[in-house]
């Protein structure tokens, strides 16, 4: 229907005239645009067979959006004017996902490189949408059984919630008369507003008639996610007056000066993250209060946080001073933090401590990039498995396959890459792996062991084909991730950005390095050496320095091998051979992996520990691949403690440990972990230690 628009504005600006008249002047839109039919979409995660696995979705009458969209644009600076300062839904506070996301990177960086302890807590809200629209943001006298009935069931008192009906209804628009009313002209336009979401209809595939609501919006529509942060801003400035009141804000203390920045929660629409720091020792019980607060806030107003299993989470990392004993603790208490500050009459809740969070599509972890990475590359090779078929179709047209890699493979896996933080050198190989294996599919130009091929270095495919390097895609949208900041002037980002508690591996150092990169460029010569602050002056007062930027990053110049992803050339400075054919490597491991891998010989000391536990020491490791590298060590005196007593598994039972063992670790690679990631704090179980066997000093490993 768009299209249709755009094909014959002037056709259509004729018949719709009239309508949009009648509009405005009996401000009364037509029925037809206050309704539509509700899809649900499978949200791809879990059972297709389960009601919680849908999102409902709104289709709606195109030409009625484009109408409201206008009215969007009158309400738009008073919105921004009544909303929090850290909300960046709805194009709210220059915001997009990209810009709230990166305020949680700058966050964990810059914990990462002090010593105190730090946490994000990120909160979900059930069916956000639709509970919060239909009530709040009109005024309306009846309808809020649902509420209180909600309230009481919640376990809070008959006084309880008069005092909050009373609150919600009185202070609901607290600022309103601070904000200069004439900036959108006049009433007209909040009367359409509300006309728009008065007696609205909805209607579904196979049941017959509509359901009508007198007042009522659904998620879709152009006002709706405005009006939506609107009504949350209010709960935000809620919940922030009562953490105030409750002693529980924190501040994140930059240690050359002493500055301290106060840390405010982020939020997205409905996705609300609030970064906590604080000491070891007293993070969990911090959390756990401002949860309690945090949680009885949106009841007043209605709204359930979801705490179940994958909902709302808590990403932490323990640092400083008591680190080991908060995380065996946290351990002790499986992972869940039980919520305080809640009235006696209310059922306990807890929230779960998890590795990684999906914050607006991005994994985030204080453990770095590699959950992000290896789902990144994940999807890149599941997507491109699926249209193999026709990427190696000879027939097609290369830069018809290049179209196609773009819009569907590139787009998924370089998915706001511009927030991602130093790569290590193995994940920025899988990354480059999967995207040159796309461009390999393409041309059909492959390595081929053994035979007599035209082969192709990853540099020449890139040249000749000018295509873009892998690292060269992540280092641009970094570079204009950093532009949009200057130009949108986010709260709190730009400050945060310049402060020197970033190190080596941060998104700052990141994009100091491709700031310096891009000051090779003829038009940014003049910049070299410019730390960030200069940069910032540089492109506030040059915004058309974007068509610059990319056209440097699509110059073949900036399209070689920058990034270290290759192995040194085999054939120079080894000094470690196989004993069993002419193989030359590195390292101990390099032999290792390949004794396994064309011998089949694995380590022996898999043969003489069983179990998690080290027999000589007793501490539990929790995983066999932790415990083994303890013994394999040998930096206690566990290794020839064990060696001297001799095997303890022969070589099948040991075989067959491994086969267990091997969906877990396969598991565990396709999250992005090692095989050794420690999972759990390793602890020292009971028992009389075993009497330490003399012996010679030196002892191997004997099949
Ligand atoms: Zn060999
Ligand atoms: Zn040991």
């Amino acid at each position: 229907m768009s299209d249709i628009f755009k094909l014959f504005p002037f056709h259509l600006a004729k018949i719709f005239f009239p309508l949009m008249i009648k509009t405005f002047v009996r401000v009364s839109p037509p029925l037809q645009w206050k309704g539509g039919m509700i899809c649900d979409l499978f949200k791809n995660k879990g059972s297709p067979a389960l009601i919680l696995s849908y999102r409902d979705v709104l289709l709606m009458d195109d030409d009625g959006k484009g109408v409201q969209r206008l009215l969007r644009k009158r309400l738009f600076p008073l919105a921004n004017l009544l909303c929090v300062d850290s909300q960046f839904g709805g194009g709210l506070n220059g915001g997009e996902t990209a810009i709230a996301h990166l305020y949680l990177r700058l966050f964990v960086d810059s914990i990462n490189f002090s010593r105190k302890s730090g946490a994000i807590v990120f909160y979900d809200v059930c069916s956000a949408f639709a509970t919060l629209l239909r009530r709040i943001i009109f005024d309306i006298d009846q309808g809020d059984e649902n509420w209180l009935r909600k309230l009481s069931l919640a376990g809070f008192t008959e006084d309880d919630i008069d005092h909050i009906y009373n609150f919600v209804k009185c202070s609901f628009f607290d600022n309103y008369e601070n904000v200069d009313l004439s900036s959108t002209g006049n009433n007209l336009v909040f009367n359409l507003a509300q006309e728009w979401y008065t007696n609205t209809w909805t209607s579904q595939e196979f049941l017959p008639n509509v359901t009508y609501t007198t007042a009522g919006s659904a998620a879709g529509t152009p006002l709706a996610d405005l009006m939506y942060s609107l009504a949350m801003s209010r709960v935000l400035k809620t919940m922030r007056q009562a953490l105030r009141n409750e002693g529980l804000e924190t501040c994140l203390r930059e240690p050359d000066t002493g500055v301290e920045f106060p840390l405010a929660d982020v939020s997205f629409v409905d996705d609300m993250a609030l970064p906590i720091v604080c000491n070891a020792a007293m993070l969990v019980d911090h959390i756990a209060n401002v949860c309690g607060i945090v949680y009885l806030t949106f009841l007043m107003f209605g709204m359930e946080l979801n705490f179940l299993p994958g909902k709302s989470a808590v990403v932490l990392c323990f640092q400083g001073q008591g680190k080991k004993q908060a995380a065996l603790d946290l351990f002790k208490a499986d992972n869940v933090i039980r919520i305080k500050k809640l009235p006696n009459n209310f059922r306990s809740v807890t929230i779960s401590v998890v590795d990684t969070y999906k914050h607006l599509g991005t994994h985030i972890s204080f453990k770095g990039m590699n959950f992000e990475l290896a789902f990144r590359c994940g999807l890149m090779r599941a997507e491109t498995c699926k249209l193999r078929s026709i990427l190696r179709n000879s027939e097609l047209k290369f830069y018809k396959k290049i179209h196609l890699i773009q819009a569907y493979l590139l787009s998924k896996g370089t998915f706001q890459c511009s927030t991602w933080a130093a790569l290590s050198k193995p994940f920025y190989r899988r990354f480059h792996g999967c995207i040159m294996g796309m461009y390999r599919d393409a041309l059909g130009e492959y390595h081929t062991p053994c035979s007599i091929n035209d082969m192709f270095s990853d540099d020449d495919i890139i040249y000749n084909n000018s295509l873009i390097y892998p690292y060269t895609m992540i280092r641009m949208s970094r570079l204009l991730l950093f532009v949009r900041v200057i130009r949108k002037n986010p709260p709190f980002i730009m400050n945060f950005l310049k402060q020197p508690m970033f190190g080596a591996g941060s998104w700052v150092s990141c994009l100091q390095q491709d700031l310096t990169w891009l000051a090779v460029s003829d038009k940014f010569s003049a910049c070299n050496g410019f730390s960030i602050t200069q940069w910032t002056d540089f492109f506030a007062s040059r915004l058309e320095s974007v068509g610059a930027i990319r056209k440097f990053c699509m110059s073949p110049w900036a399209n070689v091998s920058t990034h270290n992803n290759y192995n040194n050339v085999v054939g120079l400075n080894h000094t470690i051979g196989c004993t069993r054919c002419k193989y030359m490597c590195d390292s101990d491991q390099q032999l290792a992996l390949h004794l396994f891998k064309h011998h089949g010989i694995k380590d022996n000391i898999r043969l003489y520990v069983s179990g998690t536990r080290c027999p000589i020491c007793l501490m539990e490791f929790w995983q066999r691949e932790v415990l083994l590298n303890h013994v394999r060590r040998g930096r206690t005196p566990c290794k020839r403690q064990v060696l001297l007593r001799g095997p303890v598994l022969t070589s099948a039972q040991a075989d067959e440990v491994d086969d267990e063992l091997r969906t877990f670790y396969q598991n565990q690679h396709r999250r992005g972990l090692r095989r050794h990631a420690v999972s759990a704090p390793c602890i020292r179980a009971l028992g009389p230690k075993v009497t330490f066997l003399a012996g010679p000093a030196r002892v191997h490993a004997q099949p």
